[in-house]
């Protein structure tokens, strides 16, 4: 087949599937993937997820995730998904949630965590990432590249969603966040929280401490797929006035909530 052929229908391909705009953002986005076909990767990686790694059984940690988790899950407006929260045993400072509303929360994270409102703070920033379809655009940004090197020999449905699906196992946390995904989901985080009555200014105190060179090994892999430092504490200084507008009208206001130490 033509090259040409073969981009007029990449380009078919493309305006048939990739019509969706991000909530509270509107940005544009491509999506090859929809949406009920993540929500399945999403259940089948959280399954192989609480294989890998034993759920805790910290009633402390338990707690606080399925409170705030339950605030959260008010707030993001999707009564379609499946939500849970799980406390996985790691000592790796991370978190995520999967599309469909699957969020585990790994218990090293815990020891930057002072208040619920912080860990408000990384829940709502995983919840954003799976409002806004990142893992998708992920995948299908991934897909297109792998197509557009081929040259595209077979086009048709069969291999663009083939390519799409190969990177369905990476959906959750294995490709890094762009530095454009991760400054949307602190955007929509930080709305949200505030909506669910957790105060703003905990996404600062929770982020800074992310910046200094405390544990960085144990920090590593957090960091790596969630770069920090002053510019995002910046951006969410900057954030705050529109944040507390949002808090203050909530009509459950927590504070920095329960502490947690
Ligand atoms: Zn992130």
């Amino acid at each position: 087949m033509k090259r040409s052929v073969s981009f007029v229908i990449l380009l078919l391909a493309v305006g048939l599937c990739s019509c969706r705009t991000v909530p509270i953002s509107s940005r544009r986005q491509l999506l090859l993937s929809s949406d009920a076909e993540e929500q399945q990767l999403g259940a089948t990686a959280y399954a192989e997820y609480k294989k890998e790694y034993p759920v805790s059984r910290n009633r402390v940690q338990v707690d606080a995730l399925n409170r705030v988790g339950q605030a959260i899950q008010k707030v993001a407006q999707r009564d379609d998904y499946k939500w849970e929260f799980t406390v996985l045993e790691s000592e790796t400072a991370n978190a995520f949630c999967l599309p469909g509303g699957k969020v585990a929360v790994y218990s090293g994270i815990f020891q930057f965590i002072d208040n619920d409102a912080e860990l408000a703070t990384v829940v709502s920033h995983e919840v954003a990432h799976a409002l806004a379809r990142h893992g998708g655009e992920r995948m299908s940004w991934a897909a297109m590249q792998q197509l557009g090197s081929l040259g595209l020999k077979n086009a048709g449905a069969g291999p663009i969603a083939e390519a799409v699906y190969g990177y369905g196992t990476q959906l959750g946390v294995m490709l890094p966040f762009s530095r454009k995904h991760e400054n949307e989901a602190d955007a929509i985080g930080l709305i949200l929280m505030a909506k669910a009555g957790y105060h703003p200014a905990a996404a600062i105190s929770f982020w800074k401490k992310f910046g200094g060179d405390r544990a960085p090994s144990l920090i590593e892999q957090w960091v790596s797929t969630h770069p920090g430092g002053p510019e995002r504490v910046a951006k969410l200084h900057e954030l705050q006035p529109q944040a507390m507008e949002v808090y203050n009208q909530a009509p459950v206001k927590y504070g920095l909530g329960k502490k947690l130490k």
